[in-house]
């Protein structure tokens, strides 16, 4: 009967607010509840972890990993070039505190209910089972919308099942969005803590406290130095941190970075609440920076025990790459055979190329594949279309995007004749998926069997294994013993693809 109840509440406040808010920008996921748990953990780490960290100057490399879900035929999924836009733009807002985010894979997903609706009982489902398969990462799952029954939410963070999800158009050049959500992974909850289903009235007195049902949360006061059996009030009211002022939800529905609200405090100070801090809502491009407290309890929860899986792999950073692929060029023997082929980039490990009808913005041709050579050869373009193509190369320490400018060309009228007794294979990509697991994708013409070996940087034999294929696309799952640089060699009676593997 209770949790009826509360539900219903729940349901009614949010949709009043939904009503105001969700035509123009949105809001996150992660409620009071949610950021209850947050914050329990923040003052854990911080009663645990008592010591100020000293900065070291070491960068920490955090395995970000970004699955990407697509309806069960494969259609609907972000273009992976957002993944490099996104994850560049989070590591500028973290720079200054000596976290580096790098990509720890991009994996793809199809499943229909879990694109939809991430926030569904299949949804979520999908996602506990997901989530398992990638142990040592933060797992920020991309759905086409994060919450389909609340559809102001952009992204949220669940502390119960420990990960993050966005609606796919959050996954973009804006960073902020998804470095709030972060925030809330390591352990920060929101400036205004306790005001995430209770509305301010300004026709009444302040109350000294907010809750909802068995969570009850001291209001946080203007006044800094006001002490509370000898602590500051503001250590232990809302977000718990005495350098972000009070802020009773004042970002919501709130257009503009100023605000100038009616909000006083319970002793009737009137509020000025930080617009740019990262964990308030005021959504509207006001986000600028965590506070120092803020990135102390990042620190704090990044180096406790809890957070070990993602120190666990060990990470051998790359350096940046610095320019885009050199010499792209497409030889069209036959409309049916289209070989793209660039020079390879110092420190890019890997390339996305991506086509499209006419012009790259077509959804409905678009492709793309992460690849690890410098050449493919794509059999099934249509005759006779102008296409538009790019390359950008990368690598997953520092995965910003060096991109070409687009490219044009007219495809042939004509095939080239194909034997169909030799197999042909192309589309061969090998992706680390993390957790010494391994993708192997390609296109085939005809079913056939294959052979998978695996050498060490110095060429020296480490294991073989048969491998089935089928016509069309194959992606099949391998482990691997080990992680480091491995060369691979896809074997066929008639030839051998073979390229670095990075299995980091
Ligand atoms: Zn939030």
């Amino acid at each position: 009967m209770y949790k009826i109840l509360f539900s219903n509440i729940l349901f009614l406040i949010l949709s009043s607010q939904l009503s105001i808010i969700a035509q123009s920008k949105g809001f996150c996921g992660s409620g009071l509840i949610e950021n209850h748990l947050i914050r329990e953990r923040m003052i854990h780490n911080r009663d645990v972890e008592p010591v100020f960290l000293q900065r070291t100057g070491a960068i920490k490399y955090v395995p970000l990993n970004y699955l990407l879900t697509a309806k069960a035929d494969g259609t609907g999924r972000l273009r992976y070039i957002k993944v490099l836009e996104n994850i560049c733009e989070i590591n500028k807002i973290f720079q200054d505190q000596e976290i580096s985010f790098y990509l720890k894979g991009i994996v793809d997903i199809n499943n229909t209910f879990l694109y939809d609706d991430p926030s569904s009982t299949f949804g979520i489902a999908e996602i506990t089972k997901q989530n398992k398969l990638y142990k040592n990462s933060i797992n920020l799952f991309v759905a086409s919308k994060a919450n389909v029954s609340n559809p102001g939410v952009l992204a949220f963070y669940s502390p119960n099942g420990d990960y993050l999800v966005s609606e796919a158009a959050q996954v973009s050049t804006n960073g902020y969005v998804l470095a709030h959500e972060i925030g809330h992974y390591l352990s920060l909850a929101h400036t205004f803590y306790g005001w995430e289903t209770t509305t301010y009235d300004c026709s009444q007195a302040c109350p000294t406290s907010v809750s909802l049902g068995n969570i009850n949360v001291a209001v946080e006061y203007v006044d800094r130095e006001l002490l509370v059996n000898g602590k500051k009030h503001c250590l232990n009211s809302a977000d718990g941190f005495c350098d972000t002022p009070a802020d009773y939800n004042c970002g919501f529905g709130f257009n503009g970075c100023k605000w100038n609200g009616c909000f006083v405090d319970p002793e009737n100070k009137g509020l000025d609440p930080d617009e740019a801090n990262i964990m308030s809502y005021f959504l509207n491009n006001c986000h600028r920076y965590f506070s120092a407290e803020q990135k102390d309890a990042m620190a704090r929860d990044y180096a406790s025990a809890q957070r070990s899986h993602l120190k666990t792999p060990v990470h051998n950073p790359l350096p940046p790459v610095t320019e885009a692929p050199g010499s792209p060029s497409v030889d069209i023997k036959g409309y049916n055979s289209v070989s793209f082929k660039w020079n390879a980039v110092p420190n890019a490990t890997h390339y996305i190329l991506e086509y499209a009808t006419v012009n790259l913005s077509n959804n409905s041709t678009y492709k793309n594949y992460i690849i690890t050579r410098t050449d493919t050869t794509i059999t099934n373009l249509t005759k006779g279309l102008k296409y538009q193509w790019r390359v950008t190369a990368f690598n997953f320490s520092n995965p910003c995007p060096k991109s070409i400018p687009t490219q044009l060309f007219n495809n042939s009228n004509f095939a080239v004749a194909t034997d169909d007794h030799e197999l042909v294979l192309d589309d061969v990509n090998i992706l680390y998926l993390g957790d010494n697991k391994i993708s192997i994708n390609l296109n085939s013409n005809k079913a056939s069997e294959l052979y998978f070996n695996l050498f060490s940087i110095d060429g020296k034999f480490i294991h073989r294994k048969k491998i089935q294929i089928e016509a069309g696309s194959n992606n099949i799952i391998n482990s691997l013993e080990n992680s480091g640089i491995f060369i691979y060699q896809l074997q066929t009676n008639t030839n051998s693809f073979s390229g670095k593997l990075f299995a980091f």
